[in-house]
């Protein structure tokens, strides 16, 4: 598995304050916000993508994610995990968005 600014973020390299932090997994804005909130919860292992994450890890991000949006987004949120070239995703190191604070439209593009 290759680095990514992702695994600096999770080493704390990078001045970036945590919404969420413990031994499996951090939670932080991302840096170029889709929604008024978008939070990334990524694994603190560098899995390449869900396919590649185990289900407990899997299970424990998307409870912690589901938590977050219940806290930060009480009118409802989505929660997006991009995969591969067709899916969108940029990072090679899985993470999940959660985006919310304003109605979001379907489908996506
Ligand atoms: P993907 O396109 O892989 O689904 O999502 C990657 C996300 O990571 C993008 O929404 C992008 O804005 C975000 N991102 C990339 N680099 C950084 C960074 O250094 N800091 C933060 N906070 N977010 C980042």
């Amino acid at each position: 598995m290759a680095d990514t600014i992702f695994g600096r973020i999770v080493r704390g390299e990078l001045p970036i304050s945590f919404l969420h932090n413990d031994e499996v997994c951090v939670a932080f804005p991302d840096n170029a916000p889709q929604a008024p909130i978008h939070v990334l919860i990524i694994p603190r292992q560098p899995f390449e993508d869900i396919i590649e994450a185990d289900d407990q890890t899997i299970g424990h991000i998307m409870n912690v994610a589901a938590q977050l949006g219940e806290k930060m987004c009480p009118e409802g949120f989505r929660l997006v995990t991009n995969t591969g070239h067709d899916g969108g995703q940029t990072v090679q190191h899985w993470h999940v968005h959660l985006l919310g604070g304003r109605e979001l439209g379907w489908p996506p593009g």
